[in-house]
């Protein structure tokens, strides 16, 4: 990983890298977010009234209490002082009413909204292509969608309710002040500008600190994401690396800290310049006020209410300059999921999409067509976000055009086992990814059954394919919940048989919680040999006439190995099946054998005729396959 943000930088050292902190949104965003404001009209309205009700509220009790002075204490009439005192608490209760339904609307349309990104994010993100998930940084994505589902809420709520009030505030206290006296409203409209510019200035700083913090954040996430799971921790210290990791991590660690403090600077600023300069005009507005109510241009109690006026309009000021730097935080976020949600899933479900017509019975399972297949796999331009990768791939990526797979042509036949060989890297796996569309080729097609597999619906094509790959993956859950996974719903008797014919029953019902073992993160508490019994079990369960597997060697003792041999033989009967095949008992078995070589088919025939025939399969014969012992 590139290391970002080197120790020894000063407290505001990289603030200025604009690659990090300078965002552009894209046109249209704003007509993009109407549309999730419209389903919360009710609360939306409802919160523009008590905003409405807050800032009346806000600006008459300065009226109010000029007229308490003016026409009540000066001229000792204590009868309308009690009736406005009355009305002041009266309001003030109307004002606490209305606040708490303020607080409520927002935070029904703030969190509504997180639900709804949220849930939209999450189910796009699943359609992905697989190669989206090889390229994207998975910590820095959901940390990133995490931060920007909230940034989104958080400006939104905060404009919702800040934008109304400030100008309305503004607007009713410039009014009353006018009315009341211009002289003063003159002065104090002077100081303004001298509020504005430290304000928009350090706000600016605020918002670049906020960007790069969260960038930060996602950076950090990743990396514990990427050394805190088993392989990248075993990985650390195989490689003896733990203090060079711990290192890297502090770098960032410490940026957060240095970035923090600062910001924690700059916020104490811009409370320390607006505390003076309030204190200053406060000053100002008592001297000229003062004067001029000695000379009796003034009453008493419309100084008082001047003042006080003042002081709401300051606040709203400041807000209305930050405002700006809000509405921004809330359009770059929303920007940053659209961006998310407007990914074209590369592989996706045409809309006149068909089931996959079952087959007669006695002939169910279907046959496998590779037709002039040419396939390469996307670059991360294709499948990925510029800024999700900014991160890893700072350079670049070379474009590479030339074939992963070029001119594949074959059949596996129906009910049939098909073998693939070849050497590592020949193109075997991305055979096998094209059948349940995790990939579509370039050129060429795919059918099943004589059908085009891009014809059909995504969720038929997946019934009619299992996959077993090499690195069986678990959830971190029950046994029982990784096996019904491929067929929620299944009864025990199923799961139980299914387990039997992977040979792997027994050593589940010799575990203390037996189907209720919680397999680790990963499926890392059973054996390799255990695991891939697992997911045999799991394809089993499912029973799909069209099995795809990556026959796994690694990690087998001899025991295992005849163990998975037999339940292998059970898990392809009488299903079309393409086999990755590193073992010699397999492809022994298999009615026809596939030699794959840079992309291409050099071979194909059975064991017997390929050996005969002396080519690239008894080659690899000789070099891989001769010397296992036959299981
Ligand atoms: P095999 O299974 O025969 O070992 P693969 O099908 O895994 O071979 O790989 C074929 C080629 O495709 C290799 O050159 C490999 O580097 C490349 N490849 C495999 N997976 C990806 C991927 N996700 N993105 C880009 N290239 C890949």
């Amino acid at each position: 990983m590139a290391m970002t943000g080197g120790p020894g930088l000063g407290p505001l050292g990289r603030l200025d890298d604009e690659s990090i902190t300078k965002q552009r949104v894209r046109p249209g965003t704003v007509r993009r977010i109407i549309p999730y404001g419209t389903r919360y009209r009710w609360p939306l309205a409802l919160l523009l009234l008590t905003t409405v009700a807050d800032a009346v509220i806000t600006v008459s009790n300065p009226l109010l209490l000029k007229m308490i002075i003016d026409d009540g204490i000066i001229p000792r009439r204590t009868s309308t002082v009690a009736w406005l005192c009355g009305v002041i608490a009266a309001l003030a209760l109307i004002d606490a009413a209305a606040v708490y339904l303020q607080a409520w609307c927002s935070g029904r349309i703030g969190e509504g909204l997180v639900f709804d990104l949220r849930s939209k994010v999450f189910s796009h993100v699943q359609k992905q292509p697989l190669a989206f998930f090889t390229r994207a940084q998975t910590g820095s994505l959901v940390s990133r969608l995490n931060a920007d589902v909230i940034g989104a809420r958080q400006a939104v709520t905060t404009l919702l309710t800040e934008s109304v009030s400030t100008l309305l505030t503004i607007v009713m206290v410039l009014v009353a002040m006018l009315y009341l006296s211009w002289q003063i409203t003159v002065a104090a409209l002077v100081m303004i500008p001298f509020f504005l510019l430290p304000v928009r200035f350090i706000a600016g700083k605020l918002q670049r600190i906020t960007r790069e913090t969260m960038q930060l954040d996602a950076e950090m996430s990743s990396m514990m994401n990427e050394r805190f799971n088993v392989a990248g921790a075993m990985l650390a210290k195989l490689y003896g690396r733990t203090d060079d990791e711990t290192k890297l991590f502090s770098s960032k660690a410490g940026r957060v800290r240095d970035v923090a403090v600062a910001g924690v600077v700059y916020g104490r600023m811009l409370f320390i310049i607006v505390t003076v300069l309030t204190a200053l005009t406060t000053a100002l507005v008592y001297g000229l006020g003062g004067s001029l109510t000695i000379d009796g241009t003034l009453k008493l109690g419309t100084l008082v209410a001047m003042v006080t006026l003042l002081l709401r309009l300051y606040g709203p000021v400041n807000l209305l300059s930050t405002l700006q730097v809000t509405a921004m935080t809330a359009l770059v976020s929303f920007d940053r999921v659209f961006e998310v949600l407007d990914l074209e899933p590369l592989v996706a479900e045409r809309p006149d999409a068909r089931e996959l017509p079952a087959a007669p019975t006695g002939d169910a399972a279907p046959e496998i067509e590779f037709d002039q297949v040419h396939f390469r796999y996307p670059s991360a331009g294709e499948v990925s976000l510029a800024s999700l990768e900014s991160i890893a791939l700072r350079r670049p990526e070379r474009a590479d055009d030339s074939w992963t797979l070029q001119e594949l042509s074959f059949r596996a036949p129906a009910g049939k086992l098909t073998a693939l060989v070849g050497h590592s890297g020949a193109g075997k796996t991305t055979i096998t990814q094209l059948v349940p569309r995790l990939y579509d080729p370039n050129q060429g097609a795919v059918r099943i059954g004589g059908h085009d597999i891009r014809e059909l619906t995504l969720q038929s094509l997946r019934e009619t394919v299992g996959v077993v790959t090499q690195d069986a993956h678990l959830f971190h859950d029950t046994l029982r919940a990784n096996l019904e996974y491929a067929r929620p719903g299944a009864t025990e008797q199923e799961v139980i048989e299914a387990c039997q014919a992977a040979l792997i029953w027994d050593t589940i019902d010799a575990l203390p919680d037996g189907l209720d073992t919680v397999v680790g993160d990963r499926g890392y508490r059973l054996s390799g040999g255990e695991k891939q019994r697992i997911a045999l079990a799991r394809l089993l369960l499912k029973a799909p006439p069209i099995v795809v597997l990556d026959e796994a060697t690694a990690h087998l003792d001899s025991e295992s190995e005849a163990a998975i041999q037999r339940a292998l033989k059970t898990a392809l009967h009488g299903r079309t099946s393409l086999v990755i095949a590193h073992r010699l008992s397999t492809i022994r078995e298999a009615d026809q054998i596939l030699v794959v070589e840079a992309g291409r088919i050099r071979e194909s025939g059975t064991h017997d005729e390929l050996l005969d025939a002396g080519g690239v399969y008894a080659d690899l014969y000789r070099t891989q396959f001769a010397q296992q012992s036959p299981a």
